[in-house]
């Protein structure tokens, strides 16, 4: 069977059914083609099962600490079934809620393995799609503008492949039948932090480990200094600079032993389980962009600040296009290639735009450069922090570690950074993205009145205190 639409999408993830959903909007005939599950590694095998199950486990570390609040609760006790079941139908209700949203804008998903093809007797251009069905049944589907969205899948360390029980990755993690009592977790970027505070929030012995001098050596090195402060003092063991040695491995019936390489030393550990995460690799193999003229760069699709690929009417979002892999970027992205193909002029952005979530306990999230970035960049700073222990509500919550820190140009007065190590730190963040939207100083954002008491007060206050002028210290 051969069909013609405005737009094919290549991948139902974030970024691709945006763009869908995007494009249909502005008019267009619209077809995604999915091989899995629509709303790809964000909504199966990420962001919401992830954070599903970190929330079960801040229910638990809260509730073990409860009698601080006053309150009596014995016997805490973790029902891991209900913990995976509660995951699960959280996902189920998101992926049932975007099945509804396709059909609501016309929106046709075809289940198959996607591949572009070249210029054919379909169509001069390359990017029609040939789509292998479940049932073996090919598909063409020929598209005026085509959306490569394939995303990315857990990076591997050769000699450590994952066996899904004793070595995993995030996607093994998250359907995991038991917690262990002891990990080895490599990479302390994002997801490996993230596991190391929800594991260890649930009773596992966690070893964190990452090659780097720091961890999450993308965000600020206070901040990297503060999270490891905090790791060490719940209990999990955390050596940076260090590096597993994958030929040293031995599997046997109830864990394994891995050396590790720290410091100059040798250590050997022992645990019941191993998660590697240590990034993530575009899908661009096997969908067919040696049948186009696309550019390959690092490993990731080359786009403009449109969206385009070196062939103009192919556009690419998402993880595949690499940039930051993060799920509201590849949604931004989608709209971008949706708006842009449909005429219109999209908000282009800027990566440092882009707002940098960390869900641990407690959670991390920034906007802009580092300390040392706008340095680099030639800025003269300014700086200031306030801590959470300065903040009733955060008083109130019980839960006071960590700070703001703003980054300011001497001077222009310029916002260049904010970073949030602190209590629900992920959800005031858009504040400080909003501020650097709008181009605001960081006076400016103090002027704003933050309600009293919210854990956003901090934000007012780091602001101002750039200046000098902040109230609470
Ligand atoms: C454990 C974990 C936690 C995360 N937490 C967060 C978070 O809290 N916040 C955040 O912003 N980001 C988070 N991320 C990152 C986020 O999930 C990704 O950035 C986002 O999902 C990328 O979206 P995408 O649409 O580019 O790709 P994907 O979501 O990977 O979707 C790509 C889709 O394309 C399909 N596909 C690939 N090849 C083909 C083909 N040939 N034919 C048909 N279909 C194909 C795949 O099956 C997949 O469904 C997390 C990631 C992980 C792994």
């Amino acid at each position: 069977m051969t069909q013609a639409y405005d737009v094919i999408v290549l991948g139902g993830g974030i970024g691709g059914y945006t763009a869908a959903i995007r494009a249909a909007q502005l008019g267009k005939s619209v077809a995604i083609v999915e091989q899995d599950k629509l709303g790809g590694t964000c909504l199966h095998k990420g962001c919401i099962p992830s954070k599903s199950l970190l929330r079960s486990a801040e229910v638990y570390a809260l509730m073990k600490d409860s009698r601080r609040f006053g309150v009596e609760a014995d016997q805490v006790r973790i029902d891991f079934g209900q913990i995976m079941s509660r995951k699960s139908a959280v996902v189920e209700q998101l992926h049932s809620g975007l099945q509804y949203v396709m059909k609501k804008n016309k929106i046709t998903v075809y289940r198959g393995i996607g591949r572009v093809i070249g210029p054919s007797i379909f169509s001069p251009r390359s990017g029609t799609v040939s789509v292998e069905q479940e049932d073996g049944e090919i598909l063409t589907l020929v598209p005026e503008r085509l959306v490569i969205a394939t995303g990315s899948r857990p990076r591997t360390i050769p000699g450590l492949e994952r066996d899904g029980e004793r070595i995993m990755n995030s996607d093994d993690a998250l359907v995991m039948d038991r917690l262990p009592q002891s990990i080895l977790i490599i990479g302390g970027g994002v997801i490996g932090v993230e596991w190391a505070s929800m594991l260890s929030d649930f009773g596992t012995e966690v070893t964190l480990i990452e090659y780097a001098p720091r961890l999450v050596p993308g965000e600020d090195e206070d901040v990297s200094r503060e999270l490891e402060r905090l790791l060490k003092k719940r209990g999990v063991k955390v050596m940076t600079g260090a590096k597993a040695m994958p030929e040293t491995l031995e599997k046997h019936e109830s864990g394994v032993i891995l050396t590790v390489e720290h410091k100059d030393r040798q250590v050997p550990l022992t645990v019941e389980r191993v998660l590697v995460s240590v990034g993530r690799q575009a899908n661009i193999e096997g969908i067919g962009i040696e049948n186009t003229d696309i550019k390959i760069e690092n490993g990731y699709i080359r786009v403009n600040d449109a969206m385009q690929t070196a062939e103009l009417h192919i556009y690419a979002v998402g993880d595949c296009i690499g940039g930051l892999q993060l799920a509201h970027a590849a949604a931004h992205e989608g709209i971008i290639a949706a708006e842009h193909m449909s005429g219109l002029e999209p908000h282009r952005y800027a990566q440092h735009q882009v707002p940098r979530c960390i869900y641990s306990r407690p959670e991390i999230a920034s906007v802009g450069w580092t300390e040392a970035q706008a340095k680099e960049r030639g800025h003269q700073v300014k700086t200031a922090k306030v801590h959470f222990k300065a903040l009733g509500k955060a008083l109130v919550y019980g839960d006071s570690d960590g700070f703001a820190k703003v980054i300011a140009d001497k001077e222009t007065n310029d916002l260049l950074g904010v970073h949030l190590i602190g209590p629900h730190a992920t959800d005031y963040i858009a504040e400080a993205a909003l501020a650097q939207l709008l181009n605001a100083t960081p006076w400016e954002v103090g002027q704003t009145i933050h309600p009293h008491p919210t854990l956003s007060e901090i934000l007012g206050e780091a602001m101002l205190a750039v200046d000098g002028k902040a109230i609470s210290i």
